[in-house]
């Protein structure tokens, strides 16, 4: 199959002033549909033309020979992903289910936000932060460059995409000031 750029789920200034609608040009109308444009031409008369991104992701996931793929497929899915962990006038406090789920799993939806804003902040270099159920328990994760939790058997719940390109145009090299931002005004529990 051809992939296609999922559309976004909201204007491109919808996420103003946390995110602005210069980030949103480069960071979805630039490198996401990179991501999908590449991923078309590297799987065109391969095996992996005839399965969905998830499949393409966990047959590609270390396997040297397919490294280009699996890159591309991973930052396809999690960039889909990430555009949808975020909503205008999002932040607040987490709906019910959710909520009782983190306070059980972290203390609170303090410490959630806590542990989630470290493992952002120390992601060295590219990658990003999860916050995932793995066999019924919700955890914060991170992961490097492309790598993504579906690879892994975990079941992504929230992101935040960390890679400079994210946030350089509005925080520059202040990373911890985006994830607040994220944080309190963006995420879409
Ligand atoms: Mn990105």
């Amino acid at each position: 199959m051809t992939f296609e750029l999922p559309e976004l789920p909201y204007e491109k200034s919808a996420l103003e002033p946390y995110i602005s609608s210069k980030t949103i040009e480069f960071h979805y109308g630039k490198h996401h549909k990179t991501y999908v444009d590449n991923l078309n031409a590297l799987i065109k008369n391969t095996v992996y033309e005839s399965m969905d991104l998830d499949d393409i992701v966990r047959s590609t996931v270390n396997r040297a020979e397919s490294t280009a793929i699996f890159n591309n497929a991973a930052q396809a899915w999690n960039h889909a992903f990430f555009w949808r962990s975020m909503r205008p006038n999002g932040g607040g406090e987490p709906e019910k289910e959710l909520k009782a789920r983190l306070i059980k799993d972290f203390g609170s939806v303090e410490k959630f936000k806590e542990e989630f804003k470290a493992a952002a902040v120390s992601q060295f270099g590219s990658g990003w932060a999860w916050l995932v159920e793995d066999t019924g328990v919700l955890r914060v994760i991170k992961t490097s460059n492309a790598d993504t939790p579906i690879a892994h058997g975990l079941k992504p719940i929230l992101t935040i995409d960390v890679w400079e390109h994210a946030y350089y145009l509005d925080y520059q090299n202040q990373r911890a000031a985006f994830v607040d931002a994220y944080l309190a005004h963006l995420i879409n529990w």
